[in-house]
């Protein structure tokens, strides 16, 4: 039988601003400075959205929830992850696997890895097998290094129904 396998890329890098909660992977992570955006920005729900959606041919997260739009102002992701996924659902596609890397400088996301797997793969209805997620530093330079932002790289490999 013929597989039908599609990969997605996904890519988002939010501004740090002190004061706002930090949220990566719909987790929580305590640190003086979150991200500014006009959902709760978490970078790696939408630069996983842009992936799925970028494999399966759905429109991407700019265009399926508008920042400009009141509804998404200050809304959990985890929210438009749900909705993403319905549509994708629709499609009859399954996911295989992602990969996830988080560029921040601070704070170290070490002791937060194996909560965001989880929480992603909950959020997509699969096992933490098929989850992977990296967490690098800007190396002190650009804006992540200087930790003026985040940013977050995703790719997703999807298998369609046989076409
Ligand atoms: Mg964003």
């Amino acid at each position: 039988m013929a597989t039908n396998i599609r990969i997605g890329l996904g890519y988002d890098l939010h501004r740090t601003e002190v004061g706002r909660p930090l949220v990566l992977a719909n987790i929580t992570i305590p640190h003086e400075r979150g991200l500014h955006g006009h959902s709760d920005a978490d970078v790696v729900l939408h630069a996983l959205i842009d992936a799925l959606t970028g494999a399966a041919g759905l429109p991407d997260v700019g265009e399926l929830f508008p920042n400009t739009d009141p509804r998404y102002k200050g809304i959990n992701s985890a929210e438009l992850i749900a909705a993403t996924m319905r549509q994708f659902a629709e499609t009859g596609g399954q996911i295989v696997n992602l990969d996830v890397v988080v560029i921040a400088e601070k704070p170290k996301l070490a002791p937060f890895k194996a909560a965001m797997r989880q929480r992603l793969a909950e959020l997509l209805g699969i096992t933490p097998d098929r989850v992977n997620l990296k967490a690098k530093t800007g190396e002190g330079v650009d804006a992540c290094g200087r930790q003026e932002a985040i940013a977050c790289h995703c790719v997703v490999l999807i298998e369609k129904p046989a076409a």
